[in-house]
């Protein structure tokens, strides 16, 4: 049994008691009858179809994992996009801003061998749950457009992509080292692969197996992805050099060494060909295969390259190979540099890594550092080759600087660095050991999971006919229902014979169908585009349709998907394109990374006891201020504290606009909109206050999205309202100025409160749903602040008037003097002491 939680004090209660109860703001009461009315409008937040004529504007937050609670992040992120569909509607935009699940995924099997319950029931049941605070949270979003990414509408087409993908050479397969994490059972994604450890389980230090796998070509794209990066001018510089770092595209040339007394071609990779006159070893990766040749025969060498290869495998398991000890095994073999003929000896080294290049490089220490300290240590040979243009006597080695003319290299001596690559590049292709090359960081993406929650790989093994493709009229390849999961040797499904044994679609004969899943970051790459026809069952979506709504115009989300996600979304967009199917290169117009929810300074999570609950905040505090809070407490790029002191707050300044509102509502109401005579005095005063809160706040939505400060404008507009109570109340304002003032107020108000917003829309006798209100202008002129005349003394006595702007600081006041002819006449020649100024009164000069 559950022990009873002892209730916290409430301060949303503790203010409640010293108030009059039929004053109090109650959000417990507005929110959830809103709530419903909202959900009896099912066009309330629906898309229209293009021949609405309007603009478009497309909004999207990246989708949840259904965990089956919405954590603090979410709701940032959410309250974000929402406030922005929000304000794009009132502006009049025919808006979608849908929301969907990520619902694939290991969770989901680790929930069903802990609690007994199918993937598909819990995963269905932890969406519903999430929905429901979706909802309560007052979050717009168009739910006819609904995408659940575990069910077969979907899956069906990430298979048939696949198919599509296979026919055009992008997906392949081939045995391959896989990342292995024995507490998922599962291969990794490099990706997923953080200081050698799982990116789910941090303690676990992943490892390495042989196994056959599915990839998406990604690198045929390479060039574009990296080319296209620089056309992002809408997305964080951040994150565009993030995937250029791990695109990783670099320059060089692939020679061929021989090795002495053989046929074998050592092929290496290097970015400095002009330097191969200064090559004094070549350096193999402990698992390049030659290697494997030398120690078959030699019993001593194996066990020293067995050394090298565990302090490689330790470093990774460190998450430093980086940082390793630098240590190298002489083999006793010779390589011959092509380009002079000369012999190199052949090391075995441990920091040369077998996936990068070709697993072999020369060492060239007179011009690299990570090579000059390998020679010291093993008393290598160090040879100048560049040299600075001008200099006549070698200079202190390495030089590293490609700004330098060739030494000691043969013909090629005294051309620049530049001229002598592609001299070099040049010779090896016209003799056959070589050819200019261009590498990247980047690998194919490895797509194969020994999982049972996820698309099933529509591909079919015949004995007689090798691989054969589902043919799409038997798509989709149905995931089996009922299953034992126990996450133990390989991929669940190969223990499901109604699933494996099948017929051969070629032959008819029996056959057996491959029984890995898809990487769930397939499901995510395209989502976004079913959106737009979420309900098509003959097509992934009408491209008519996707055409009008794509690029996104707006996407939000978090920074740890600037990697992955974000990189294979661009890649399907790309294949997409080619497919015909759209017509847009890139997915996204503008990316919004938002910063974290932390707690007392740190990530929320469950084992630092400090997490917030969402659905807490909401029945203490409401939905409106709890979003309201999630961006007002901080620019929506930083990280947030989540401080609930400061909810209350946001509760309490909700309750006084209420009190406001609610109070003036009648004199609103009657005003009507009728136009008010020429305001003067206190009016003109309130009215300019509202016209700049309304720029402000205008200008943060088209770009500068300082949503904190938009709240705090408001606040402010609020306080010089209060501040005039009795004065309002004394009817020292006409009633349509209070009515306008009201009006805006409320308008200004809904973005970010929009349940709050949307009954004292009604109160204050607003027109049909807060949402359809035309967004307030600014009036530039009422805007405009007033001149003060501010009398400058010179020793005290009164010299002339300057006219500052109302609210200039001591400083604009100053300058202002200074800068008075009147003034400047009577100081000439003079100095000035010192300079006292009273903002907003007076500007005194002390003048010797
Ligand atoms: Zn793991
Ligand atoms: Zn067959």
């Amino acid at each position: 049994m559950k022990r009873a939680r002892p209730m916290p004090p409430s301060p949303f209660t503790l203010e409640a008691m010293t108030e009059e109860k039929e004053q109090r703001y109650d959000p417990a009461a507005i929110e959830p009858k809103w709530q419903q009315r909202w959900a009896a409008d099912p066009k309330m937040y629906a898309a229209e179809p293009a021949s609405s004529g309007k603009p478009k504007y497309y909004v999207l937050e990246m989708l949840p994992y259904p965990s089956g609670q919405l954590h603090m992040g979410h709701v940032r992120n959410y309250s974000i996009g929402d406030a922005l569909a929000r304000h794009m509607w009132m502006r009049g935009y025919n808006v979608l801003h849908p929301m969907g699940w990520d619902a694939f995924g290991l969770p989901a099997e680790n929930a069903a061998l802990k609690n007994n319950t199918p993937p598909r029931e819990w995963t269905l049941s932890n969406i519903a749950a999430m929905k429901r605070q979706m909802l309560r949270l007052g979050l717009g979003y168009d739910w006819a457009t609904e995408v659940t990414t575990c069910l077969p509408d979907y899956y069906r087409w990430n298979q048939w992509f696949f198919l599509r993908m296979y026919e055009k050479g992008l997906v392949y397969r081939k045995k391959s080292k896989v990342n292995w994490c024995p507490e998922c059972a599962t291969v990794l994604a490099n990706e997923q692969v953080i200081d050698g450890r799982c990116w789910r389980h941090e303690d676990t230090i992943v490892e390495q197996r042989d196994l056959e796998q599915w990839f998406f070509r990604i690198t045929a794209y390479a060039d574009e992805l990296l080319a296209g990066l620089d056309k992002l001018e809408g997305w964080p510089e951040k994150v565009r050099t993030m995937q250029r770092n791990w695109i990783g595209r670099s320059e060089g040339t692939e020679v061929d060494f021989t090795l002495e007394g053989g046929a074998e071609k050592i092929r290496v990779f290097t970015t400095r060909v002009d330097t191969i006159f200064g090559a004094t070893s070549v350096q193999l990766a402990p698992q390049h295969a030659l290697v494997a040749a030398f120690t078959a025969a030699d019993p001593a060498l194996k066990a020293l390259v067995d050394e090298l290869l565990d302090q490689q495998k330790k470093a990774r398991e460190a998450g430093d190979l980086g940082a390793i000890e630098k240590h190298g095994v002489p083999t006793g073999r010779y390589a011959i540099n092509p380009y002079n003929g000369e012999l190199v000896p052949i090391w075995v080294a441990n920091y040369i890594l077998a996936d990068y290049g070709t697993g072999a490089i020369m060492s060239v220490p007179g011009h690299d550092e990570r090579d000059f300290e390998f020679a010291k240590k093993y008393n290598l040979p160090i040879i100048e080759v560049i040299r600075p243009a001008g200099e006549d006597t070698p200079v202190a080695l390495p030089f590293l600087s490609e700004d330098g003319i060739l030494v000691n290299s043969g013909e090629y001596d005294a051309l620049t660095c530049t001229e002598a690559q592609a001299q070099l590049q040049r010779a090896a292709t016209r003799q056959g050991f070589g050819e200019a090359t261009v590498t990247y960081r980047l690998k194919d993406w490895g797509v194969s999971r020994q999982r049972y929650w996820g698309t099933p790989i529509p591909m079919i093994n015949c004995p007689h006919d090798g691989l054969v493709a589902v043919p799409d009229d038997q798509l989709p390849v149905l995931l089996p229902e009922q299953i034992q999961i126990t996450q133990q040797g390989g991929s669940p499904l190969s223990r499901v014979p109604e699933f494996v044994n099948t017929t051969c679609p070629k032959c008819g004969g029996p056959a057996r169908r491959e029984t890995d899943t898809m990487d769930t970051f397939v499901d995510s790459s395209w989502y976004f585009y079913r959106y737009t026809d979420a309900k098509n069952s003959t097509a992934p979506f009408d491209p008519k349709i996707a055409q009008y709504w794509f690029p996104i115009d707006q996407y939000i989300g978090g920074v740890e998907h600037a990697i992955l996600h974000l990189i294979y979304s661009r890649y399907w967009t790309k294949v997409m394109r080619d497919l015909g199917l759209i017509v847009n290169d890139e997915p996204a117009r503008r990316l919004f990374t938002q910063g974290m929810v932390i707690k007392d300074g740190a990530k929320m999570s469950k084992s630092k006891g400090n997490v917030v609950s969402p659905d807490d905040m909401v029945v203490r505090y409401g939905a409106d201020a709890t979003r309201m809070y999630a961006l007002f407490a901080a620019p929506p790029d930083r990280d947030l504290d989540w401080q609930e002191d400061g909810v209350a707050g946001v509760s309490r300044f909700l309750g006084r606009v209420w009190r406001l509102a609610t109070k003036y509502a009648p004199v609103a109401r009657q005003a009507g909109s009728g136009p008010a005579a020429a305001p003067t005095g206190l009016a003109l005063k309130l009215l300019r206050k509202q016209h700049q809160t309304i720029a402000k706040i205008t200008l943060d939505f088209e770009g500068r999205w300082h949503f904190n400060t938009c709240v705090a404008a408001i606040m402010e507009f609020v306080n010089d309202l209060q501040a005039v109570d009795a004065q309002l109340a004394a009817g020292e304002v006409p009633a349509p100025v209070i009515a306008e003032l009201l009006r805006s107020l409320v308008l200004l108000l809904s973005p970010f409160a929009p349940y709050l917003a949307a009954e004292l829309w009604e109160d204050i006798g607003g027109e049909g749903a807060v949402l359809r209100a035309p967004w307030p202008k600014s009036d530039p002129a009422l805007a405009k602040e007033d001149e003060l005349e501010i009398p400058v003394q010179i020793n005290g006595k009164l010299v002339n008037v300057v006219r500052v702007p109302a609210g200039a600081d001591a400083k604009t006041i100053e300058e202002a003097a200074l800068a008075d002819g009147k003034v400047q006449s009577r100081i000439a020649g003079k100095t000035v002491a010192k300079v006292i100024v009273v903002p907003g009164r007076t500007c005194n000069l002390v003048v010797k």
